[in-house]
This record gives structure tokens, C-alpha cells and sequence, in this order.
């Protein structure tokens, strides 16, 4: 164990070399990655075959590598806005055609494992950044139906492989907690059951073994982040159908870390954790990792939300409420999906002590009203741009009026939302689902403005980014 800790340190400080850099973020699209395969045919340790079309008509590639007897089969983005394994599979395509790096090492792998990998199963959703396929079906319920032919190409390639270990390369909401503690569970595991009696086959055991090790070795780098997937059989699903046909499946999901929401430094992490794992199935290692190590991962349980107002009061028909408001971001797709703006809601209010932020403000003395809409109607963005948010803040309007202006974004750099048609201001509440405006008071002076979920000091004001909403229809 202390030398696979080793390795993993060895490839966590040399990553930057073999980091995929055309790839800089999620967003990346079909169009980013075949260049990059198509290059891997000029490497002779590469195969690359065309192995079937996605209904848009990409065609879907599988990559192979390694000539041992130990068969690895890898997918990766089944569902198209689950994209960080894709980018570490793609740094790992360089670990593997870069000569200057661990050359010992790729060859162990390379003689003792034949590892197939599709990337981006899902090309079509990864074009709109969607879960689903184009016709909307989650391939993930359609390795029993087999109605798309991107299922149909994941289920004939495994079909042809026969193979050891099949990783399942998937991302998940950053709702996700460790169990009940405050941390996000960055990477959770799973090891699918074969049937609804969650049948310990010897493929799963392997599995689950594999998962143990692995995890050990993350915890030199994530400890604390690690979570397991409940194993309840899920009958529609390829991890469960690979396990009852004899292939030991890792689900390996990438969740949410604090400060990184483009998840590269879980790209990194998902880099080491495959290339350790299929280390340790090259040496065998993994089979001295007793199950209780599996079994003691903690659950995935969803108590995260992105940003935590806590102990704030509540002021209503005289009487005061002590009150907890989690805030949550959704992603609004812009500029076909390369691109986005977060869009702030209110998750819940009340007492949210059980759940963590990914950012935390204590507030425990100051009163929380609703932001409002400034009456007086502007027609220019210079106007807009005139306007002093602390001013505008400080008499309780987190919202502006603007009319007779050709203004076509959803969402602003400006301080404070704008309203397009003042029938569409947005609902003045502290609730659930109302937009997170909010306007925050101590001693009966504003101190602070919550503009679409971010935070603006009134004492700082440079501090402020601009992310604001365009509220139009
Ligand atoms: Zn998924």
C-alpha cells in the first residue's frame, strides 16, 4: 500500500505535464475531442476504431491499449453534461503517449492490462450540455431496450470485450454530502448489484475490493470526501447489467468541491484514482483489501447547497423568526452551451442546521427583507450604469426598471437585477423556489445585498463581480 501511495503522489506532482490543456473546462464539446483522437493513430500504442454513430451521426470511438491478460473496459459521459472523467481520460492519453513520463510504469500497464475505452458516450447531450441524448432518453435506463444506438454501441463493445473491470464514468450534483457531515462528496463510489437481493458475486467482490483500495489511496489527497452510492438494483442500468453479465463495474461520480465549479482539480483526482486502479488490478493488490473497506465508505446524502445564510431574523407582523436561508445556483446554458450564468433560487428557510454551504455567512443579528423594485423606470444603459448600487441598496431595491431599451441578455454584469417588463418583477419573498434578492440590515442601516444569490458589501463595494438577472418574460 505505501508504494501505490507512492505512485498516486508520484502522479499527482507530475500531472501539469500530461494535462490535456485544450480542454479548459466542462464545457468542451464532441468537436474538441476528436482532434485529440484522431492524433492518438500517430502513437503506435493507440488502436483506434470507429465503433458507431450517435443519432446526430458522431461517430463514437473506441480507443485501446496494452496487449495483458487482464481485460479494462472504460465510458465515460453517458450522460452529456458529465464531462470531468472525459478530460482526465484525455490526460491520461498523454500520460500514456508521452514518452518522458514513468516509462517503468507504462509499461507494467501496458503488458499486464488491455484497457478499451469509449469517451464521451454521449456526444449529442455533451452538444447542449444535457443529461439526456437527443431524443431525450437517459441511455443509462436503455441497456435493457436498447433504443439508441449510443446504448447499443456501449452494450457491443462490451459484449466484445468479455472484460474484468468496467469503469462507469459519471459526474453528480454537488448537492451531495458524505453522509450527514459538512463535506461535499467529491467522489462517491459504487460497486452495482447484479440483482435486487444484492448478490455478492465474485466480479462484485472484486469491485468493491478495487473501490477499498482506491479509496485508501484518494484519502491521501481527499480525505473525508468520499462517499458510496446506495446499492439498490436498478434493473434499466448498464453498471448493474455489466455486474450480472460477470464484469466487476466501478461507478466512479464526480461531485462538488469548494472553490473549484469548473472541477478541475477533480479532473485530477479522477486522473489518479483510474490510473492507480488500474495499477492495482495490473499488480492484483487490490485483492488484499479486506470488503470492510468498501463497506465502511460513508453514504451519499444530499445536505450541501452553495451558499448558507445563517441565523439571520425574520421580521413579520411584529414578531421576529430566527431563520437559516440555503441559496442554490443552477447553470443557465448561453452561447450554445459553451458558456453559462448562474441563476440563483432559495432552497429552503428555517432551521438548516443539518445541512452545510459551500460558502457559510454567519448574519446571527442582522434582519433579512426581501430586495425590492425601484419604481422609477431608466431607458439607457448609460442610465443603469449611473447608478450607484450602495445608494440603490441602501433604499432596500435590489432591482431596476429599464424600458424602450434593446437589452437581449438573460443576465447582467450590473450590481443589481434588471426588470424588463415591470409585470415581471421578480416575486418579493423569503421562500422557497423565489429568487434569492434579499436586502440585509443591522441597527437599521443596510450592510448587505444578496443580488441573484452573491453576496455585495456595502462596505466593500469593489469587491463586487456583477452577476445579476435580466428579468424579461
Ligand atoms: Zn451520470
Amino acid at each position: 500500500m505505501a508504494q501505490d501511495k507512492q505512485l498516486a503522489w508520484d502522479l499527482y506532482h507530475s500531472y501539469e505535464s500530461f494535462r490535456e490543456k485544450s480542454l479548459e473546462n466542462r464545457r468542451f464539446k464532441y468537436s474538441d475531442i476528436v482532434p485529440l483522437i484522431e492524433q492518438l493513430k500517430n502513437k503506435n500504442i493507440f488502436k483506434v476504431d470507429k465503433v458507431g454513430k450517435s443519432i446526430e451521426g458522431r461517430d463514437l470511438y473506441l480507443i485501446s491499449l496494452g496487449s495483458g491478460k487482464t481485460k479494462v473496459f472504460l465510458w465515460s459521459q453517458m450522460h452529456g453534461d458529465e464531462p470531468t472523467a472525459t478530460a482526465a481520460l484525455f490526460d491520461m492519453f498523454n500520460f500514456f503517449s508521452d514518452d518522458s513520463g514513468s516509462p517503468e510504469l507504462k509499461k507494467y500497464l501496458l503488458s499486464n492490462l488491455s484497457i478499451s475505452i469509449i469517451p464521451m458516450v454521449n456526444p449529442d447531450g455533451a452538444e447542449l450540455f444535457q443529461r439526456r441524448n437527443i431524443v431525450e432518453i437517459d441511455l443509462n435506463r436503455d441497456v435493457v431496450r436498447l433504443q439508441t444506438p449510443e446504448a447499443i454501441t456501449l452494450k457491443n463493445v462490451f459484449d466484445s470485450l468479455n472484460a474484468d473491470f468496467g469503469f462507469n464514468l459519471h459526474d453528480q450534483g454537488r448537492d451531495y454530502s458524505v453522509g450527514n457531515s459538512s463535506n461535499p462528496a467529491s467522489i462517491s463510489f459504487l460497486a452495482p448489484s447484479p440483482d435486487y437481493d444484492k448478490s455478492l458475486t465474485v466480479p462484485r467482490e472484486n469491485a468493491m475490493k478495487l473501490i477499498g483500495h482506491t479509496t485508501e489511496i484518494l484519502n491521501e489527497f481527499i480525505p473525508g470526501h468520499i462517499a458510496k452510492y446506495t446499492d439498490d438494483y436498478e434493473p434499466r442500468a448498464f453498471g448493474d447489467n455489466f455486474t450480472k453479465w460477470g464484469t466487476g463495474v466501478i461507478l466512479l461520480e464526480s461531485g462538488g468541491w469548494r472553490g473549484d465549479r469548473e472541477k478541475q482539480f477533480l479532473r485530477k483526482i479522477n486522473y489518479i484514482a483510474i490510473l492507480s486502479s488500474l495499477n492495482s488490478i495490473a499488480s492484483g493488490f487490490y485483492n488484499k483489501t479486506d470488503l470492510s473497506v468498501y463497506e465502511s465508505i460513508p453514504n451519499n446524502e444530499k445536505f450541501m447547497m452553495d451558499f448558507m445564510l445563517r441565523k439571520l431574523k425574520l421580521q413579520k407582523a411584529d414578531k421576529e423568526y430566527l431563520i437559516d436561508i440555503g441559496i442554490n445556483f443552477e447553470e443557465e446554458n448561453i452561447d450554445d452551451a459553451r458558456n453559462f450564468y448562474l441563476k440563483a433560487s432559495v432552497e429552503d428557510i428555517g432551521d438548516l442546521s443539518v445541512y452545510s454551504g459551500y460558502e457559510e455567512l454567519n448574519l446571527s443579528g442582522y434582519i433579512v427583507e426581501p430586495g425590492k423594485t425601484k419604481q422609477e423606470i431608466f431607458h439607457s444603459i448609460q442610465e443603469l450604469e449611473n447608478i450607484d448600487p450602495v445608494n440603490l441598496f441602501s433604499e432596500g431595491f435590489t432591482n431596476v426598471l429599464l424600458s424602450d431599451c434593446d437589452f437581449s441578455d438573460k443576465h447582467s454584469y450590473f450590481a443589481f437585477n434588471i426588470v424588463l417588463n415591470q409585470s415581471q418583477s421578480p416575486a418579493n419573498g423569503i421562500k422557497p423556489d423565489a429568487p434569492a434578492n434579499f436586502i440585509i440590515k443591522k441597527d437599521g442601516l443596510v450592510k448587505f445585498a444578496i443580488v441573484n444569490g452573491f453576496l455585495f458589501d456595502i462596505n466593500i463595494p469593489e469587491n463586487w463581480n456583477g452577476n445579476s438577472i435580466v428579468y424579461d418574460k
